[in-house]
């Protein structure tokens, strides 16, 4: 699914200077090179501060902390999303709020957030599922109108630019009160371990998360709030300092693989392809800036998707069903409150998608093996 030895292959010698540095100057915690690849990650994504923790599940746990969100109080997220987002609300005793998806971009449905409000709410948190940026236009001004934070879930995708109404562009992440990304290894930006970060514009409560982050201390030994420890290793601020600068160019190479796959898919009736609403500029549009391919996902209709997975398994191709359960049906997040009729969407996806190999290093002959492979089992 993915190469992350031909991507090292190509930065191996500045990864190795960078390792190799950190090592000889034992700076392992808090060195220079967190701070270096902080400046440098707000310079890319024009914001005001990113603050670099463990992983991307503390950077959301951390982003609702640091708003302050009390037990009780309503938080809505996509139905259809890895679980970390449902599990860091519940961590936090917050009540998680599953609502459905968009049955063409597969992120946050607009209407059922409207539905889904109620005197509780606090909080949306948009998911950029598999690369795509949410609708955030419309997020926002929903939250305008009821008074909610916005937590953006920019673990798939960073360095994607979402272009508003209004014409401004913006990278994702940079549009809600907060974000919080993951560096995971397979992960747009990923490190050789874990890492993860929290974005925001607002200087007050960058302050309160930069506490938190730090066993809620401000002044040294005086624990104003109730912290973690969550820190981003220097080591793994290193190899981000050597991949950052390539990030535009590897979410091209993503989006150029999808845009062949997608090519070689047209036309066939049983595959549907990935496709973006650019927004609110209502044109639908196959591959763009919005959309940095995290996961390359098709929707196999009127064909059985798991024989594809075995056909597929069986050929030597690699692929993956993200997500194959709903939350609102896991056992840890089921809630009497669910009604089946309120998740047609991801009832239904799940059962229809199936993610290709999706990287920076494939090439022509791999496309084309597995585009060729889907195709004649679709056709047959
Ligand atoms: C990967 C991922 C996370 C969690 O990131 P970790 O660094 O693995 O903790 C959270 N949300 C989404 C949508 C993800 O894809």
């Amino acid at each position: 699914m993915v190469d992350l030895k031909g991507q090292y292959e190509n930065i191996k010698e500045r990864v190795d200077s960078s390792i190799m540095n950190v090592i000889e100057t034992t700076a392992f915690i808090n060195g220079p090179e967190v701070h270096q690849f902080q400046k440098e990650l707000e310079d890319y994504l024009d914001v005001k501060h990113v603050i670099p923790c463990a992983n991307g599940t503390d950077a959301l746990q951390i982003a609702m902390m640091g708003l302050g969100l009390k037990p009780g109080d309503e938080v809505i997220t996509a139905d259809f999303t890895f679980a970390a987002t449902v599990e860091v609300i519940a961590l936090l005793q917050l009540t998680p709020v599953l609502v459905d998806v968009d049955p063409i971009n597969f992120n946050i449905d607009i209407e059922a957030i409207k539905r889904a409000i109620t005197p509780k709410t606090r909080a949306i948190v948009p998911v950029h599922l598999f690369g795509l940026v949410a609708n955030m236009d419309e997020i926002m001004e929903i939250a305008k109108e009821h008074d909610l934070y916005v937590i953006e879930d920019n673990a798939q995708g960073i360095g994607a630019n979402y272009t508003s109404k209004d014409g401004s562009k913006k990278k994702a992440g940079t549009i809600g009160h907060v974000a919080s990304t993951s560096f995971f290894p397979s992960k747009n930006l990923g490190c050789y371990g874990d890492g993860g970060a929290i974005f925001t514009n607002d200087d007050d409560l960058a302050h309160i998360i930069r506490g938190i982050v730090n066993h809620g201390m401000y002044v040294r030994y005086h624990h104003d709030v109730v912290g973690v420890n969550s820190r981003l290793d220097s080591i793994q601020a290193a190899v981000l300092r050597a991949k950052l600068p390539h990030l535009d160019e590897y979410n091209a190479a993503r989006r150029n693989a999808a845009r062949k796959y997608s090519e070689a898919f047209s036309g066939i009736e049983n595959i549907i392809t990935p496709t973006g609403f650019c927004n609110n500029i209502q044109t639908i549009c196959d591959v763009c800036d919005c959309h940095v391919f995290h996961q390359y996902t098709l929707k196999i209709v009127n064909v059985d998707r798991d024989a594809l997975v075995n056909h597929l398994n069986e050929k030597g191709i690699p692929c993956g069903v993200y997500y194959p359960i709903p939350l609102h049906l896991q056992k840890a997040y089921r809630d009497a409150r669910y009604k089946e009729e309120d998740f047609v969407v991801t009832n239904q996806l799940i059962k229809e998608v199936i993610s290709l190999p999706m990287h920076t290093e494939l090439d022509e002959e791999q496309i084309d093996f597995i585009t060729k492979t889907v195709i004649n089992f679709v056709t047959k």
